[in-house]
């Protein structure tokens, strides 16, 4: 069934016959809203005073869920045109690109999808970066040529060409832009390319055997570049340095943070086996307790009261701010967790072996000793 959008690309507005299908579903003629098929959103609007929550191509028709009941009859239709405007705009930046992909550098569009922050193309094979720019460059030269992108019906050996289903086998609608596309479509598109104004290819990822890019066109195109400017300028003034000594400067700093946290990590290695020997050993029962009340890196709590057991041949308790540790070759390292936290608070648990957690408060050693001589 032909849809006034077909045609008709800056019509947004029409008088329909609205017929009733279900609960709060009608079906109108002529068609002004684009269901959601072939990777565009559907569009949103008004019919009369109903909104329009979802449009839908089932059976042959296309079905309009309404946020009321609606009587038959002539109603006026609005399309949402901020929201067309904008699939429409990627939609139509899509076609471009899918086109000069094809023709330019022999890539089929498998996918496409738009979405509301990003729109993407699926392509069968592997694209280098050196591609891409060129795509995007043709592509915004097609803009510049200001096509007219328009409908032809059934021409012969026009193949559809993602999942784009035809509502009726009879009528097969091509889209048309000059040399670059053709293709069947039922989606909805601008009346020219020039209105796409510009197409931004901003990124490309593998997916399995072909490619993935991300694009944005328009308006929603230019603020993303203009927030990456400002991210750029922002580093630029972070790091001193001019944009195209970012990545050099960004690695540099990168290998001295390796370097300086192997060094850290070799300092503590041999700062927590002096600690683990200075620890204050009390006696429980037949059972040695080392205690260790200091600052250490969190991951390194649980290391060095393992340490201390060891070394104590018995418990090894490490306290380090509200952060507790213990590990234990005798006694029930959750059972001694739980008396403490019995006095001070906090969360955590763990086996006879070993438990970890947090306390509500910090203690201090002679408070600890305390507790666990209680
Ligand atoms: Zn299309």
């Amino acid at each position: 069934m032909e849809r006034l959008y077909w045609t008709k690309a800056d019509v947004f507005e029409a008088e329909v016959e609205v017929k009733a299908v279900g609960a709060n579903k009608v079906v109108i003629e002529p068609i002004v809203f684009h269901p959601e098929e072939g990777g565009q959103p559907a569009d949103r609007g008004l019919i009369g005073e109903a909104e329009v929550l979802g449009v839908e191509a089932v059976g042959g028709q296309v079905v309009h869920t309404l946020d009321r009941p609606l009587e038959e009859g002539k109603y006026t239709a609005r399309v949402d045109k901020e929201r067309r405007l904008y699939t429409a705009s990627q939609h139509t930046a899509q076609h471009i690109i899918s086109g000069i992909a094809e023709n330019q550098y022999g890539l089929k569009t498998t996918g496409v999808h738009i979405g509301p922050e990003r729109c993407t193309v699926d392509f069968d094979k592997k694209i280098d970066g050196e591609t891409l720019q060129k795509l995007e460059r043709q592509s915004n030269e097609a803009v510049g040529r200001n096509l007219p992108v328009e409908t032809v019906f059934n021409e012969p050996e026009v193949r559809a060409r993602s999942e784009l289903k035809e509502i009726e086998g009879d009528l097969i609608r091509v889209v048309k832009i000059a040399d670059i596309d053709k293709s069947a479509c039922c989606g909805a598109h601008l009346g020219s390319t020039g209105q796409v104004g510009l197409i931004r290819l901003i990124d490309m990822e593998s997916k399995k055997e072909g490619t993935r890019v991300y694009f944005l066109a328009g308006r929603k195109g230019l603020e993303f570049s203009q927030q990456e400017t400002m991210i750029l300028k922002e580093l630029r003034k972070t790091l001193r340095c001019a944009t195209g000594e970012l990545p050099e400067i960004v690695q540099r700093n990168l290998e001295q943070v390796g370097k300086l946290n192997r060094e850290v990590n070799r300092l503590w290695s041999q700062g927590l086996a002096d600690m683990a020997k200075s620890a204050e050993v009390i006696e429980l029962g037949s059972s040695k307790v080392g205690i260790q009340v200091a600052e250490v890196p969190g991951k390194l709590a649980a290391k060095l009261a393992a340490l201390i057991a060891g070394e104590v041949e018995g418990v090894g308790i490490v306290v380090s701010e509200t952060q507790i540790a213990i590990n234990s070759n005798t006694l029930d390292a959750g059972d001694l967790l739980k008396q403490i936290q019995g006095r001070a608070g906090g969360k955590g648990g763990g086996s006879a072996r070993a438990a970890n957690g947090q306390l509500a408060r910090a203690v201090t050693r002679e408070e600890l000793v305390k507790i666990l001589k209680n």
